[in-house]
């Protein structure tokens, strides 16, 4: 079965996300726990997490289908010790929300080297801030996402997400979120038919299906291979309805949440009785 929703608005209070799938029939979503471009936010009061958890079971929608996204200014393989150091207890506490919400996945960017390492010294860092992270928390898993490669961001070839799965130590605490508009951008033609089988079946034999927790589901306004970081709604990018059509009939994308975070947000509700439309 498919989950297919997307990135919510949790203002006004993380306890409106939920309210806000289900204003556009929404079977998964994603949402930031905090003010994504800031350091610190207020902790959730008592109140916060009684009616988050209420008004999510009121959606219907289960907390496994529920995929928070961290902060913009965390990064876990930053070179420099002082922000790294910032990062990992921000991240950690991203995790510590999730799991106060009783939430058990958080979606990450693995972060940038900042020309001031190599990309493999920096991909080790991340490696070493998830296993820091995930000692000092439970039961939330780390999510990766693969990026498009613009600036010095790791994570836009799915070797670098089979790098970094290869040094946690606790595999079962983590895992990978495919972004189809950052796949295109970053050279994987997922648009032809035969590009489509290739790209996924290189997924399978680099880092595995089992380690695929979630998709973020975009067009995308720049061309294959681009680099750039530009979603569009669904048809009316690079990578076009096809690409979407092949996805929704693909069985390797089930009960995972396939999130919308597509431009224009007064089109959602269409967007997803689109993509339910092609099963
Ligand atoms: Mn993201
Ligand atoms: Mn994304
Ligand atoms: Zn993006």
């Amino acid at each position: 079965m498919k989950y297919i929703g997307a990135h919510v608005s949790a203002g006004g209070g993380v306890e409106n996300a939920p309210l806000n799938a289900m204003k556009i029939n929404a079977k998964s979503f994603a949402l930031f726990t905090k003010n994504q471009r800031q350091w610190t936010s207020k902790p959730f009061t008592e109140d916060n997490i009684t009616r988050f958890k209420k008004n999510l079971k009121k959606s219907g929608i289960s907390e496994k289908m529920v995929l928070p996204h961290d902060s913009y200014l965390i990064n876990l393989g930053n070179p420099d010790p002082e922000k790294l150091e910032k990062s990992r207890d921000a991240f950690i506490d991203e995790m510590e929300r999730c799991s106060q919400l009783g939430l058990s996945k958080l979606n990450f960017h693995p972060g940038s080297h900042l020309k001031a390492i190599s990309e493999e010294k920096s991909l080790d860092l991340v490696g070493e801030s998830i296993n820091i992270a995930l000692h000092k928390t439970s039961g939330v898993t780390a999510v990766i996402e693969n990026t498009t490669g613009q600036g010095t961001n790791l994570g836009y070839k799915f070797e670098h997400l089979a790098h970094i799965i290869s040094l946690v130590e606790d595999k079962k605490r983590v895992g990978v979120c495919l972004d189809t508009c950052h796949t295109f951008a970053a050279g994987y033609d997922i648009k032809t038919s035969e590009g489509y089988i290739d790209t996924f079946n290189l997924f399978e034999k680099l880092v595995g299906f089992k380690y695929l927790k979630g998709m973020h589901i975009n067009d995308s306004k720049q061309p294959l291979g681009s680099l750039k970081d530009r979603h569009h709604s669904i048809g009316k990018g690079e990578i076009g309805l096809d690409f979407f059509k092949r996805l929704m009939k693909d069985d390797r994308f089930d009960n995972i949440p396939l999130v919308l975070e597509t431009i224009d947000e007064t089109i959602w509700k269409e967007e997803i009785e689109l993509l339910y439309s092609f099963i």
